[in-house]
């Protein structure tokens, strides 16, 4: 078997604490930790890379699951890192967390400090364009086509975008804070209580030497994605229940591309959904791509713990 560190796809699982209304409410805690790399539930073993229990910390998470992505990204290759899971499972935490703390900062936040302080420290024959992009994907259904059929269809709101050359990070982490109230304001247009959505965050680094002319080019997608839980629990109806069905049947292709990867199939089914041709160039190939799946620890929430851990399982 190859060395984890030498795979393409790294899968990692990430437990959260019980929350306050999970503890309130008495919820029995599930996961059994094994070592670094086993969980099990109920009577079900999953193995991933990295099994991170509820007390780790923001800092042990990014050493895992990013510092090497971004060594590599700053030596031009692509990638792309996924926060997967249900709604309230910690995906936002694990990617973004607290951008203004420094213990409490995610994995974007510590990749933006990385990425400058290696720009500091190298010398000035070494000219850097840093530019980032955060995009809002609304799910939103179309449901007056000429066959009837509902379709799939993705359209990143104009409102949602910011595109921005940067030059340090407290201006990185302020196209975040406006690319959060522009998400608010896109979200609350949409009119139909429509709250679900991917985030991408694309940070391309290009860097030219300027005594040899050698250039290098790399870029990163950092992803938060729409919760996967199923449509039935969240007691849905019209339209956010076309758009629940949505997401579920994206989160499914981006599924199908990464298990398609891992496989070392000879087709990889990209074109299935926007999000993986956006992201095409950043996955397989020799991109580097991470995916953290993110999990509740409470009985309540068993199946679909379940199910993201079985999603984790696909992709290795
Ligand atoms: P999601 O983005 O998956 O919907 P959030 O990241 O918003 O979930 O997490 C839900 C709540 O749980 C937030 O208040 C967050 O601060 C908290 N939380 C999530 N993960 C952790 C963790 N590992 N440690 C402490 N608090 C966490
Ligand atoms: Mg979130």
């Amino acid at each position: 078997m190859a060395d984890p560190a030498e795979c393409t796809i790294k899968v990692m699982c990430r437990f959260r604490p019980l929350n306050s209304s999970e503890v309130t409410r008495g919820d029995k805690y599930i996961p059994k930790f094994q070592g670094e790399d086993h969980v099990v539930l109920g009577s079900k073993p999953f193995q991933f890379d990295r099994v991170f229990q509820p007390n780790t910390t923001q800092e042990q998470v990014y050493n895992a699951c990013a510092q090497k992505i971004v060594k590599d990204v700053l030596e031009g290759y692509n990638g792309t890192i996924f926060a997967y899971g249900q709604t309230s499972s910690g995906k936002t935490h694990t990617m973004e967390g607290n951008l203004h703390d420094p213990d409490g900062m995610g994995i974007i936040p510590r990749i933006v400090q990385d990425i400058f302080n290696y720009i500091y420290s190298m010398d000035e024959n070494l000219e850097f364009h840093i530019k980032v992009d955060i995009c809002l994907m609304l799910l939103k259904n179309i449901s007056h086509l000429k066959d009837g059929a509902v379709s799939h269809h993705i359209f990143s709101c104009p409102q949602g975008c910011t595109e921005r050359f940067v030059c340090s990070p407290e201006e990185v982490m302020d196209t975040i804070d406006e690319g959060k109230s522009n998400r608010h304001v896109a979200v609350t247009n949409m009119n139909e209580h429509s709250s679900r959505s991917h985030s991408i965050f694309q940070i391309n680094v290009k860097q030219e030497n300027t005594a040899t002319e050698q250039k290098l080019s790399g870029k990163l997608y950092l992803v938060d994605l729409a919760g996967s839980e199923k449509v039935s629990k969240t007691g849905a109806e019209g339209a956010v229940l076309d758009e629940a069905k949505n997401i579920n049947k994206s989160l499914s292709s981006l599924g199908n591309v990464i298990s398609a990867l891992a496989e070392g199939s000879g087709y990889i089914p990209y074109r299935d959904s926007k999000m993986t041709r956006i992201l095409q160039d950043s996955l397989g190939g020799n991109c580097r791509t991470t995916i953290v799946i993110c999990a509740s620890p409470s009985a309540y929430n068993e199946s679909e713990t379940k199910s993201t851990l079985m999603f984790g399982q696909r992709a290795k």
